[in-house]
């Protein structure tokens, strides 16, 4: 089978296979199946990831009280934009958008016209305090431009993450408190640029450690103290090289990160990265039982092809994101909190139910087929309008049919529905593309350019002090000059303290720009077959086969290190 988008060859499995089956919906005395994808795994995935802004963040008006707001639609775009005050009134209905289905017409093109006249949520965040600038976010304080994550205290640019407190530039942490620069860490205290660490404290450039205190430039060791480049030290001779090297020096880092990282990829690596998993594979997965081809996920049961599904799922197939008493749910995004039985959907949570080919339908609703906007426990709605029961489920069988015909049952929107430019999108972070290349796969572009303060002064980058000892408060009113990206950031007062006390230099690169190089400290998400380079045992890592690292499998990695 070739993927109708990218023309490569692939195959679904017995289990994919075994789960569409699951994922057929009985209407009334009929069952329907859920076809086999005509889009490869890498494919699906892009056009969901398409349809999803997590990081760019503009400032606009809310179109019904007008008040400036934070959010992830740019001012040029036409779409109605409801501050969360507003979106979540009563003075609005997603009903007055209701459309009759026209089965002259394919499905997609009339869920477009109602996707983009409902009233847009202009950042998902919940309960949060002194924390505007960030999105996707719940039970933050004083946090900014964090994305994905949740119960977080003065925490400033991370993404995916939970339990944290005093952490600046972080992807993927759970339980951490003062980490800078660190990588997929868990239970981690005073931790600098490290990664895949787990209940590691006062250590620095620490990869793939466990338990390890005090120790520096270190990768793959288990409880050990006073370690520098792997070597056991005395206590005495640990502080004297530590303090010989001057931490606060934007220059002594770069020379360091390079030798860090040439130590780093000489050691043996584990074909794949986790724990407590069971006839799994993936990277980074924990707790994952008969579950394959997952990245970054904990407790799944029977899924595959999943992302970011960091809370309880079974029976989940291409999800992005969320778990948590969640079901049956194939090929979503943004699905949790007691969600069942989900397909191709964006957004639908909080005991969602028996919803197909819909977009921020949450809190208890139920049987819906193409609906936006939906929540407090609609039911039986299609393109947003009311039926009952049995005019629902006679009107959702002919529709089903209608579908399975047009080939469109079980497709993730099309990439001219997303509200959003593909640049602006996370498909960018992970398949990036041209501008050229973008529009010829019929994603959007956007060319929004966020005015540029104008009393600002502007430092760049390159003529920052090297030691943060010599930097004085006056940055607080600059904005630098990215290197790279050419965009403009600030340091604010409780990250300059933070770098002041833990002797770190002031980053020369934007934040944005940051996340994308901590993105690419970690694997693709895609598995390669190969044999352990000791025993010679297939193995399905991330590690891609022209790879120089020695990857193990966990039998000879785990003799290697212990
Ligand atoms: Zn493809
Ligand atoms: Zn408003
Ligand atoms: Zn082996």
């Amino acid at each position: 089978m070739h993927c109708n988008h990218c023309q490569q060859p692939f195959e679904t499995s017995p289990a994919d296979q075994s789960f569409y089956t699951k994922m057929s919906q009985t209407v009334g005395e009929k069952e329907f199946a859920l076809t086999a994808p005509t889009l490869c795994v890498d494919c699906r995935r892009q056009r969901r990831l398409a349809f999803r802004n997590e990081r760019n963040l503009y400032n606009r008006e809310c179109s019904l009280c007008h008040k400036n707001i934070v959010s992830i639609y740019s001012a040029d775009k036409t779409k109605t934009v409801y501050c969360p005050d507003c979106y979540w009134s009563d003075n609005w209905n997603p009903f007055d958008y209701g459309q009759d289905f026209d089965f002259s017409q394919p499905f997609f093109p009339q869920f477009q016209k109602l996707f983009e006249v409902v009233p847009a949520l202009s950042l998902i965040l919940d309960k949060n305090e002194n924390s505007a600038y960030n999105n996707s976010c719940a039970e933050l304080k004083n946090c900014y431009l964090c994305f994905d994550g949740g119960f977080a205290q003065d925490c400033l640019y991370g993404e995916t993450f939970d339990y944290l407190k005093d952490c600046i530039d972080f992807l993927f942490l759970q339980h951490c408190e003062l980490c800078y620069q660190c990588v997929n860490c868990f239970h981690c205290y005073e931790l600098f640029y490290s990664r895949f660490c787990e209940n590691c404290s006062n250590s620095y450039y620490l990869m793939d450690c466990t338990g390890c205190k005090n120790c520096f430039g270190c990768v793959n060791l288990v409880q050990k103290e006073y370690c520098w480049f792997n070597e056991q030290l005395t206590k005495a001779e640990y502080e004297q090289k530590l303090a010989s090297f001057n931490r606060g020096s934007f220059q002594a880092h770069a020379e360091m990160a390079e030798r860090v990282r040439a130590f780093w990829s000489a050691a043996p690596k584990r074909a794949s990265r986790g724990t407590m998993n069971e006839e799994s594979t993936g990277d980074n997965i924990f707790s994952c039982h008969r579950s394959f081809d997952n990245f970054d996920c904990k407790d799944l049961q029977d899924s595959a092809h999943c992302q970011q599904v960091i809370l309880p799922a079974h029976d989940c197939h291409d999800l992005d994101k969320w778990g948590g008493n969640t079901e049956l749910v194939y090929n979503s995004s943004g699905v949790g909190s007691g969600a069942q039985c989900i397909i191709a959907s964006y957004y639908t949570a909080f005991n969602a139910n028996a919803i197909y080919h819909s977009a921020y339908c949450w809190f208890g609703s139920s049987n819906l087929l193409g609906c936006v906007g939906m929540n407090r426990h609609k039911q039986y709605c299609i393109l947003n309008k009311q039926y009952t029961k049995d005019e629902y489920d006679a009107l959702l069988g002919k529709i089903i049919e209608h579908m399975q015909k047009t080939g469109e049952w079980g497709q993730f929107f099309p990439p001219q529905i997303s509200a959003f430019g593909y640049n602006e999108s996370v498909a960018q972070e992970y398949y990036p593309l041209t501008i050229e290349q973008a529009l010829a796969q019929g994603f959007k572009w956007s060319d929004y350019q966020t005015p540029a303060p104008t009393a600002t002064r502007i430092i760049e980058s390159k003529d920052l002090p090297d030691d943060i000892t010599t930097v004085t408060d006056d940055i607080l009113t600059q904005a630098i000059q990215c290197q790279i990206s050419k965009k403009l950031f600030v340091i604010t007062k409780t990250e300059l303290a933070f770098y002041r006390d833990h002797h770190i230099p002031l980053p020369r690169h934007h934040p944005n720009q940051r996340n994308q190089e901590l993105k690419a400290e970690k694997n693709p998400r895609k598995l390669w077959h190969r044999n352990c380079v000791q025993c010679n045992k297939e193995i399905d890592t991330a590690y891609s086969t022209d790879r120089i690292e020695k990857v193990l499998c966990e039998n000879c990695y785990t003799q290697a290190v212990i």
